[in-house]
């Protein structure tokens, strides 16, 4: 059983406040992880990517998915 981490950041987008569920399972520490999440306001694909240290820290940025 995982502990859903819940992280708040803003759409790149529209600027809204959004909520991200992120699974502690999905990445080992030190490890990131980069997925597509829909902008639960304007449903927009918001690149994530997710790192987590060897603390088992997570942060998580979020860019419009065009950005290279
Ligand atoms: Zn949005």
């Amino acid at each position: 059983m995982s502990n859903w981490i819940s992280w708040q950041d803003h759409c790149p987008y529209c600027g809204e406040p959004i909520e991200l569920l992120l699974d502690p399972g999905v990445a080992d520490p030190g490890m990131s992880l980069t997925y597509i999440e829909d902008c639960q306001v304007c449903c927009r694909p918001i690149v994530v990517m997710l790192h987590v240290d060897e603390h088992g820290n997570h942060d998580c940025q979020l860019k419009m998915e065009s950005d290279s």
